[in-house]
């Protein structure tokens, strides 16, 4: 059904009148928020078509409250170093929406870490959340602390300052952060000790991505990089293609990275490349994960250091040029705007067929067009990493039950929820006129969810 056609002209100028002012009223309340406006931006393109079916959104001003965080928390860190002296962080945690289940998303470590970047993975979070389809609303947070170089004791010291006063704003029913990227198990850990300390009892279900032998998941540490590959193989599969006998590049050697490689090593695939933010290896042989874990989860050491094992691997500085390597499959899993229009061509040059968001949008406005104009196939963040906390929701409902699935269980879970996801912006691209636009379809899906829950709890 072609929806565009069988409106009259004024309707049509009603939706894209109205997405545009709210777009230029988003622009002037957020001056300079570059990855928020970037966020929200791609968000109205695709949704000018629902204006035109639903103008029940429009009179209920969903754009302009969906927008809009019901609260933005920041607050000051300070915490002792171990040589004692004072350091001050900014803290965050943006509380976007909580239409369809207590506020969701992960904290940041990292000295990039702003309001526009917290408030950008937020409202992304928003419609990713309600992809999953479970009941999570959505939120983000974060510092400015930069975790490398910090010792044990002083990532506890700040993470327990940190949490001492984030402790106000969340809880079970409330708020249930997780971790992103500098924020992992151990993490997690010093949070969920310094809260239950705070609070006097044992809240199990207010963090998840808890070690699985006290209150985690197990699933939850491979999640977004499974989700990931799975996410993909079902795009793929659309046009009788799968992972086996591909080459594959993935960016970053973070927990993301480690486990797409992973997952697409055991469904048939090369890896030929991944990086950290100093350079990327080439191993023709194929990236060993086993050495990536072992240099990045347990020891924490450069990408570099992946060559003192693999003689034939090569290093090169600066990690944009990972890129170049020729592939079939490239998944973006470091950071935001990691991959621009430039880094696209050349893949497109290079012969890639699909590309799947691993990292939260890693790839800029111009390389999302540049991919499809060119018909390569694109898993947009959203949709494509929504496994990590899909499974934190499986994690939500473990702790409520007190009960803890076996691993082949939430992979399971897993697998259907990504295949469900890849559906439902495959269904929702097609039946608002934009067929095989992977991108509108996940922004449309996403939204309507969250839409009609706000539609249905009045205004506010
Ligand atoms: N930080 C992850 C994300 O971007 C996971 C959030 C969570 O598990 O709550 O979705």
């Amino acid at each position: 059904m072609d929806l565009l056609n069988g409106n009259s002209v004024e309707q049509r100028n009603r939706a894209n009148d109205y997405v545009h002012e709210v777009y230029e009223m988003v622009k002037k309340r957020n001056p300079g928020e570059k990855e928020f406006l970037q966020a929200t931006r791609e968000i109205f393109d695709s949704l000018r078509p629902v204006f035109l079916k639903h103008p029940e959104f429009i009179h209920n001003g969903i754009l302009e409250r969906i927008t809009e965080p019901d609260r933005v928390i920041t607050f000051r860190v300070a915490w002792e170093d171990d040589v004692g002296k004072v350091q001050v962080n900014r803290g965050f945690r943006v509380q976007f929406n909580n239409s369809i289940g207590p506020y969701k998303g992960g904290i940041r470590f990292h000295p990039t870490v702003n309001s526009s970047i917290m408030k950008f993975l937020a409202f992304e979070q928003t419609f990713k959340n309600a992809l999953t389809g479970q009941p999570i609303g959505a939120g983000k947070g974060g510092s400015d602390f930069n975790p490398k170089g910090k010792s044990e004791r002083e990532v506890m010291r700040f993470t327990q300052s940190f949490i001492t006063e984030l402790s106000k704003y969340i809880g079970p029913d409330m708020d249930v952060p997780a971790g992103d990227i500098g924020v992992g198990k151990r993490e997690i850990g010093y949070m969920f000790g310094q809260y239950n300390r705070l609070k006097g009892g044992y809240e199990a279900g207010v963090f998840t991505g808890k070690d699985p032998n006290h209150g985690g998941s197990l699933g939850r540490k491979e999640a977004t990089g499974y989700g990931t590959v799975y996410f993909v193989e079902e795009m793929l599969k659309q046009t009788g293609d799968s992972f086996a006998g591909k080459n594959v590049i993935v960016s970053g050697s973070g927990n993301v990275a480690i486990y797409a490689m992973e997952k697409a090593i055991e469904c048939g695939a090369t890896v030929l490349a991944c990086s950290d933010s100093g350079g990327y290896i080439y191993d023709p042989n194929g990236i060993n994960v086993e050495t990536v874990k072992q240099i990045k989860e347990f020891t924490n050491q450069r990408i570099q250091d992946y060559l003192k094992f693999h003689k034939n691997a090569v290093y090169y500085e600066g990690c944009r040029n990972i890129w170049s390597v020729v592939c079939d499959i490239a998944l973006p899993c470091a950071t935001q705007n990691e991959l621009v229009e430039e880094d696209a061509k050349l893949l497109i040059q290079n012969g890639v067929k699909a590309i799947g968001e691993g990292a939260n949008m890693p790839c800029t406005e111009e390389a999302v067009l540049a991919f499809q104009a060119k018909g390569v196939l694109f898993g947009p963040a959203k949709a494509a990493n929504a496994g990590g906390v899909a499974v934190s929701a499986m994690e939500m409902s473990q702790n409520s039950m007190r009960l803890s699935w076996s691993l082949e269980e939430v992979d399971e879970k897993l697998k259907q929820v990504m295949k469900n996801i890849f559906e439902s912006c495959h269904e929702a691209a097609a039946s608002y006129g934009s067929p095989g636009n992977l991108v509108v379809g996940a922004n449309i899906a996403g939204f309507l969810k969250v839409a009609d829950a706000m539609v249905a709890h009045g205004i506010h």
